[in-house]
């Protein structure tokens, strides 16, 4: 698991503590920074070195804070927007750039494609542009914004934010969807956004970009020969392919190579650390793709040559087992074997996650949608929170959540029209009654205290939910 974090830290020095609590709890190689306004001696915190832009960062002071032996080269980028990229070296390499624009100067489509084409895939764009646009969550949309969406559709480039608010307007208030990341799309499959909860003394939150283990799980194979250790063999499995693939692969290594020792030998034992490629060699299980070819290999062997399979457990010193890992190991280095597909077995979870990438960001921006407010991240399971309470309960809860509710909506049976809040004279809501009637307030705080339709069915007891309507005498109507 690796770590970016983004953040407009609104001054180095000011927020340094904050910082230092930040980097230890996300353990990140790399941070981008804006508006560190950087003064005289600043130094970076402990373990980690300063990386500021080639012609300074106008405005937005950015800077990159590297952990020290991360490896990485700086990239020259020929473009005349504010930015500054590098690529890392980690088990896979990672371009990170950091892209400004001061709220008044110009651009065109053509200078982010000029400067997108020098960005080395897969990468991520980490983008102060105060553009605002639904479709990262903002409530309105200026022509940055379209010109950002329009720009991103063209390019099949992904968008990772979830739709959280990154800005608070400390005199207003207001919140806003202004730092952005632009992911290529191999790469946004694979990375998770993620705004922290708390501003951390600055006005824009710090942004988590974790990527999945996925992202560096290359895999290789290896079968290793105690008796004739020139024999081993190893394979470098395409990029993508899992761990479970590369443990068949390195058993069809065995098997390819012991046909060769039948001449000298009559009696194999293959000994494997995966328990599930045995266990499913042993159930004929063909379903998984694969062990039906492992499983032809072996009936093809003479029937005078017996070979035994024997699970042994990983990383416990066993003298074999820790010969064929630095194997696999060494393999990783090499290039994939031409020739050698990838199972589609092993592209599933990445194609699952892609396309809920998509329908979340489709989701995203149905930002007006009141049900958004209730779930922003598709997936979540919040029925279960209500679980086990009583029939009675979870049904108004699910009524509340999806905001359709006797109470607000049988004016629709009765061709009657839509009614208005008696205390108030607004719209009678779902969320004008748990939320937002000023009337109700002083009986709602006996209750809770959120101020949104997020928190509420999160944070507070459902049974504290059906009290407070209870004690306003409209829970028999939900
Ligand atoms: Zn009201």
């Amino acid at each position: 698991m690796f770590t970016v974090v983004q953040w407009n830290i609104r001054g180095l020095r000011s927020n340094f503590e904050e910082l230092k609590l930040l980097l230890n709890r996300s353990q990140s190689a790399v941070v981008a920074l804006q508006e560190c306004r950087l003064g005289e001696g600043q130094v970076p915190p402990r373990g980690y070195t300063l990386l500021l832009p080639q012609g300074g960062s106008p405005g937005g002071e950015a800077a990159l804070l590297i952990r020290n032996g991360t490896r990485f080269s700086e990239i020259d980028l020929k473009t005349g927007l504010h930015a500054a990229a590098a690529t890392f070296s980690l088990e896979k390499t990672l371009t990170v750039c950091y892209l400004y624009l001061p709220p008044n100067s110009p651009v065109s489509k053509l200078s982010l494609a000029e400067l997108f084409e020098q960005l080395p895939k897969p990468f991520l764009v980490l983008v102060d542009f105060n553009a605002h646009s639904p479709a990262w969550g903002d409530s309105r949309r200026d022509g940055r914004g379209r010109m950002l969406e329009e720009f991103t559709a063209e390019n099949d480039l992904i968008i990772l934010n979830s739709g959280e608010q990154t800005f608070v307007h400390s005199a207003y208030h207001s919140t806003s969807a202004i730092d952005l990341v632009v992911a290529s799309p191999s790469i946004a499959a694979e990375c998770s956004w993620a705004a922290h909860s708390d501003l951390c003394g600055s006005d824009h939150f710090p942004i988590f970009l974790t990527l999945s283990s996925n992202f560096n799980s290359n895999v290789a194979a290896a079968a290793y020969f105690p008796e004739h250790p020139d024999r081993s063999k190893t394979t470098r499995l395409r990029d993508g392919a899992s761990v479970f693939s590369a443990e068949q692969e390195g058993i069809a290594l065995a098997l390819t190579e012991i046909k060769k020792l039948t001449k000298y030998h009559k009696n194999f034992v293959i000994y494997s650390d995966s328990l599930s490629v045995l266990q499913a060699i042993q159930s004929k299980n063909f379903k998984v793709i694969d062990i039906r070819r492992l499983y032809n290999l072996i009936r093809k062997f003479p029937t005078y040559v017996h070979i035994s399979f024997v699970w042994i457990p990983a990383h416990v010193g066993i003298q074999g087992n820790e010969n064929v890992d630095k194997l696999a190991k060494a393999a990783l280095n090499r290039s994939s074997t031409p020739g050698k597909l990838i199972c589609y077995s092993d592209l599933k979870p990445k194609i699952n996650t892609y396309i809920k990438s998509v329908w979340q960001r489709d989701w995203d921006a149905e930002g007006a949608n009141k049900l958004h407010e209730v779930l922003p991240n598709l997936g979540e399971d919040l029925h279960r929170r209500g679980e086990g309470a009583g029939r009675k309960l979870e049904t108004a809860m699910c009524r509340l959540r999806v905001g359709h509710t006797w109470l607000t909506q049988s004016y629709l049976l009765k061709y009657e029209q839509q009614p208005f809040c008696y205390a108030c004279d607004s719209l009678y809501t779902v969320r004008h009654i748990l939320i937002e009637c000023p009337d109700f307030q002083d009986t709602r705080r006996k209750y809770f205290s959120v101020t949104d339709m997020y928190r509420l069915f999160r944070e507070v007891n459902p049974s504290r939910i059906v009290g407070y309507l209870k004690d306003l005498g409209v829970y028999g109507k939900i």
